[in-house]
């Protein structure tokens, strides 16, 4: 299979894929480099990317948005009350879990958070096969550096039910530094480390990383973000507004009309994309309420003034970046921005202010560095692949404590294992004395640093088939504590170990003149712990059990199969249609001289009735019975096409024999 990239982005997700000795950004079915990330349902079929964004203002309710924002979240989450204004269908709660409450196939269904983003990775996952025309299955998913461990595995759950295998979860600017690094590889130092901010304005958050870049390699120094300050706040801005005009100028109130607030919310975005090329836009909606068309334009310099206390949360993250890094702007060697939301003029003028002057370098891809990263992240990961490897380590920002229960003669019962401001992947070995099973617990170290709402809670882990010694004594039992790749908790191995005292060959180190034969070996009495028996781990984590996971993988494919369903019937339907206007034509035209006017008759009979049906009870008939008609039809058509056809072919071999002689 081809490893591939996500950046799962809020307003859309871009896709990398690993091929042709690089990384290609995949187009989806109407040839956009990006897809809506948006999931809506239907009467009949679910709408994905960009089909739910088309269906969007006239299925509101039953369109949800925010898939990475509520990923995870568990549905009593304050962090909901923001999505609030910007999604449209029904929050509730699903088993504990955030969820929608949506009208699918006639029928209320409610569908949790993690569903909802294993509907649209689904998505993209047949976007990429259809453009590659070939398999996938090993995919790294760029998530915010601020995602903690039950989004992860929320994050990896969801791929998983979309039939992906999530080799790792990486965090979205690290991608992008990753992307950098490979591309500049070349005129990277050696020794001295390149420092690069990189800063991304999507279109829900945004965040700043700093990289220390060396040949082949590069570590995240520091990364500061504000998660909830990004385009769509910009939008919210504009929509209200311009919904005070509207209230004054035609006295409607748009806040009372959800639909014509989408409206309004939608023009909004493109009015703020115009105004980042020009100074001045319209803004005009028909129809927009009560029949009223409305009209009005905005400035720049009118955004800009709106946009002031966005502006104004700029800095904060930025200088909190380079304190943590311990530089100034003057050390850094580039300001790389990404992000849509840096196309806005204003923006990028703060930029340069907060940085002291210096100017911003755009050479990554605004739009695709994250999504290019990631497929070069996971190209580093697949066998099948070869890519010159570039090492990166990434930066903790929470503290993570292990714990366990403490047994007589112990002082401390826990330790903070992985402190923020260290890096990651990264292990430490722990040894406990233990006569019998036991458990470990992690949790974030300061909950008050994590989004409230987010479960403190890491993971618990049972360590099984500890005896103790002969004499009834503790045994040492080391266990392996690791965060992995992904950034994920875990105790990767415990086993029982022995200390035992051994004599140790003392290396010779002096100078052996020619002839000289070496004096005997010396020995030293050290004490060394020998690994006896592997113990059993039982894991219990945030993510999704087994169980759940089957199926809600079960449930993911039969909706797939239902949406095949209805696309392959649409597609029989429109060639049924096709068939009858084609046949019709032919037999007065191309095909005249070649039936009889029995089988001109019989055929014009059957199309019209066909078409009767089609526009009659056979407007939502089954896939079958439009393939039964079309055969019907094609049955006497193609002896007709036949008798051409053969016609067509005598004639050819006529002229060629004709030329031949
Ligand atoms: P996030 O990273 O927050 O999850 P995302 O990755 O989906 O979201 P991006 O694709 O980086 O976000 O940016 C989308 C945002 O950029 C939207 O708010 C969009 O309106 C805005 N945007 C795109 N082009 C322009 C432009 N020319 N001027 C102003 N804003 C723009
Ligand atoms: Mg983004």
């Amino acid at each position: 299979s081809t490893p591939f990239g996500i950046d799962f982005g809020n307003y859309s997700s871009v896709i990398g894929v690993a091929r042709n000795r690089g990384i290609d950004v995949v187009v989806n079915e109407v040839s956009n480099r990006a897809t809506p990330s948006l999931v809506g349902f239907g009467v009949k079929n679910r709408y994905l990317g960009e089909a739910a964004r088309s269906n969007e203002i006239s299925n509101l309710k039953n369109t949800v948005g925010s898939l990475k924002r509520i990923l995870g979240r568990k549905s009593d989450d304050p962090a909901l009350e923001i999505e609030k204004k910007f999604i449209t269908s029904e929050l509730v709660d699903v088993e504990g879990l955030a969820g929608v409450k949506v009208r699918f196939q006639g029928e209320q269904k409610t569908f949790n958070s993690i569903q909802l983003a294993a509907m649209y990775l689904n998505k993209l996952k047949h976007i990429t096969t259809t453009e590659i025309k070939g398999n996938v299955s090993d995919v790294v998913i760029a998530v915010p550096v601020w995602y903690s461990e039950v989004q992860r595995r929320a994050a990896a759950d969801a791929a998983i039910i979309a039939g992906l295998n999530p080799v790792r979860i990486v965090n979205d600017l690290t991608a992008a530094a990753v992307g950098y690094g490979v591309f500049k590889n070349s005129e990277l130092p050696e020794d001295k480390p390149r420092n690069v901010a990189i800063v991304d304005f999507g279109h829900a958050s945004y965040s700043v990383s700093i990289a220390a870049f060396k040949k082949g390699e590069l570590k995240i120094l520091a990364t500061a973000y504000n998660r909830d300050f990004g385009g769509r706040d910009v939008d919210l801005a504009i929509a209200n507004h311009f919904g005070k005009i509207f209230q004054e100028k035609y006295k409607i109130d748009i806040h009372s009309n959800p639909k014509a607030f989408s409206r309004v919310l939608t023009q909004a975005e493109r009015l703020k994309k115009i105004l980042s090329a020009n100074t001045s836009a319209p803004f005009n909606i028909e129809s927009l309420m009560n029949d009223i068309d409305v009209s009005a334009s905005m400035t720049r310099e009118e955004l800009e003034e709106y946009i002031q206390p966005f502006l104004a949360q700029i800095p904060e993250p930025i200088e909190r970046a380079l304190k943590d890094a311990k530089l100034t702007p003057a050390d850094l060697d580039s300001i790389e921005v990404i992000g849509g939301s840096s196309r806005i003029p204003s923006v990028k003028e703060k930029l340069v202010e907060v940085f002291g002057g210096k100017s911003l370098s755009f050479t990554l891809n605004q739009d695709e560095a994250v999504a290019r990263g990631a497929a070069f992240i996971c190209a580093i990961h697949s066998p099948t692949v070869r890519v010159r490897p570039f090492k990166f380590e990434d930066l903790n920002i929470y503290s993570v404590t292990y714990s366990w229960e403490k047994v007589e003669g112990e002082d401390v019962n826990e330790l903070e294992v992985f402190p923020a401001g260290g890096w990651f992947p990264n292990s430490k070995v722990i040894t406990l004395f233990r006569t019998a099973d036991f458990d470990l617990e992690a949790r974030y170290t300061h909950p008050e640093t994590l989004e409230k709402g987010i479960n403190a809670w890491i993971g618990k882990w049972a360590v099984k088939g500890v005896k103790p010694s002969e004499n009834g004594e503790a045994v040492a039992v080391k266990v392996k504590l690791r965060q992995d790749p992904s950034g994920f908790y875990t105790v990767e191995s415990a086993y029982t170990a022995e200390e035992r005292t051994v004599e140790e060959e003392i290396p010779f180190e002096g100078e052996l003149k020619e002839g000289e034969e070496a004096p005997e070996p010396q020995y030293k009495t050290v004490k060394k712990w020998f690994k006896k028996d592997d113990l059993t781990i039982v894991h219990t984590h945030t993510g999704l059990d087994d169980a759940a996971q089957a199926k809600l993988l079960e449930i993911e494919s039969q909706l797939t199969s239902e949406d095949k369903l209805v696309a392959d019937t649409e597609d029989r339907k429109n060639a049924l249609e096709e068939y009858i206007y084609d046949i019709r034509g032919k037999i007065d035209d191309l095909y005249k001289d070649f039936a009889s006017d029995d089988e001109k008759a019989r055929l014009r009979e059957k199309a019209d009735a066909a078409e009767e049906w089609l526009y009659g009870d056979g407007d939502d008939a089954t896939k079958a019975q439009y393939i039964a008609k079309y055969e019907e039809l094609a049955s006497i058509g193609n002896v007709i096409r036949g008798r051409y056809l053969s016609k067509i072919e005598e004639e050819r071999q006529a002229k060629q024999a004709a030329q031949e002689a």
